[in-house]
């Protein structure tokens, strides 16, 4: 059975060119760009053009990026560097940051940090909240751009100005996994001090991402080998990252015709969703959010039963975040921290999209819905 595949906000499938150039440089450079002799130089070479090349695309420095495994690693680098503060202060996250963020919280509350979760109302910051928590001893604050649950696209520029007005020593975290290849951005004009990218999320390969460190020097948790400059040790994973480079190319050259399309999918199926009575948009539709992520909910039905009928019927989707489907309690706090009820969680289904999702594809997502929620609404009324 042919598959339509919505959940690209979980991972996408590797592209053709990062693939062929995933290959392509595994056979020829064989060596660990650690070592002395000429392979290992050749490889040394390799990354720092590489490099080179993904601060070119993202707009930094090449001396501000570090290649990690993915967003989690990233965030993990960010947090555990907290350890090594000689007093422990507060800490501050949105409530709809990824596990990878917020299951730092006990660790950092053992440590005497007070980690303060703010409010994030149908997706969005509160930034009054914000603003009411940040204090001189704030030591970091985590908000991500955009939200994998939602798609909703917080304002970085608002929230760095305001800590930096209230928080002046804190370190402003992005997690920007779900953000490139979504929406346009610039890092520099965010004002972060570092931000998390995963390349499968773009069409790179699994198993690795980047951080982005403004300062480019960071006290870490653990050095491992020294390389990334001290930042993330281990051997560097060339050939994933020249692949990474090129989804990263692909994907930003495409952006703003992807987004064009992706805003017609977006409001086709707002649009057709109406005739579905037993539907409820959750995401938004209007203000700052990226259409590849569509979150609904179904009345009175667990999504996730609803995610397997579909499954049967060809089309991959997730009941609400992929990496809290595993996990329903955590699925169900992160719709909470959004303001939706617990009903509504509980019927959530998310659909992720790309570049590459045709009109003829979210038509037939739509008959899929409503063919099979139309026997559940006789069920529901007895
Ligand atoms: N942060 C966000 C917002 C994510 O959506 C994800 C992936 N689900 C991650 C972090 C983790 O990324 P990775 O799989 O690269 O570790």
């Amino acid at each position: 059975m042919e598959r339509l595949y919505f959940d690209s906000a979980a991972t996408t499938a590797m592209g053709e060119r990062p693939l062929e150039v995933y290959r392509e440089v595994a056979q020829k450079y064989i060596g660990n760009p650690s070592s002395l002799h000429k392979e290992g130089r050749l490889a040394a070479n390799r990354l720092a053009e590489e490099r080179s090349l993904s601060a070119r695309l993202l707009g930094v420095d090449e001396g501000q990026l570090f290649y990690t495994s993915g967003a989690t690693e990233s965030n993990s680098i960010i947090l555990t560097s907290l350890l090594w503060k000689r007093e422990a202060g507060r800490v501050l996250m949105s409530a709809l940051e990824h596990s990878s963020v917020s299951s730092f919280k006990p660790l950092l509350e053992r440590h005497g940090f007070e980690v303060v979760t703010i409010k994030t109302p149908k997706g969005y910051l509160d930034y009054n909240s914000l603003e009411g928590e940040l204090t001189p001893k704030t030591q970091l604050v985590c908000i991500s751009l955009v939200s994998n649950l939602l798609g909703t696209l917080q304002d970085l520029p608002r929230v760095v100005s305001l800590v930096r007005r209230l928080s002046p020593q804190a370190h402003i975290h992005c997690d920007a996994a779900q953000a490139i290849g979504k929406i346009p951005f610039d890092l520099n004009q965010l004002g972060v001090d570092s931000a998390s990218f995963s390349g499968h999320k773009f069409r790179g390969p699994r198993g690795v991402g980047l951080l982005y460190l403004k300062s480019g020097t960071l006290q870490v948790a653990s050095a491992g080998g020294g390389q990334e400059g001290g930042i993330r040790g281990g051997t560097e994973a060339l050939p994933s990252i020249a692949a990474l480079n090129v989804a990263l190319e692909e994907s930003l050259s495409n952006l703003e015709e992807s987004l064009v399309r992706g805003r017609e999918l977006h409001s086709l199926f707002v649009k057709e969703l109406k005739e579905l009575p037993l539907f409820e948009l959750l995401s938004p539709s209007a203000g700052e959010f990226t259409p590849f992520i569509i979150t609904i909910s179904l009345k009175g039905f667990p999504g996730e039963v609803f995610s397997r009928i579909l499954y049967d019927r060809g089309f991959c989707l997730s009941s609400g975040s992929a990496c809290s489907s595993n996990s329903p309690k955590v699925n169900k706090l992160l719709f909470q921290n959004a303001s939706f009820t617990p009903s509504q969680a509980e019927g959530s289904l998310r659909i992720s999209f790309d570049r590459d999702t045709t009109q003829a594809d979210i038509m037939a997502l739509l008959t899929a819905l409503k063919e099979e929620s139309e026997p559940l609404k006789l069920k529901l009324r007895k």
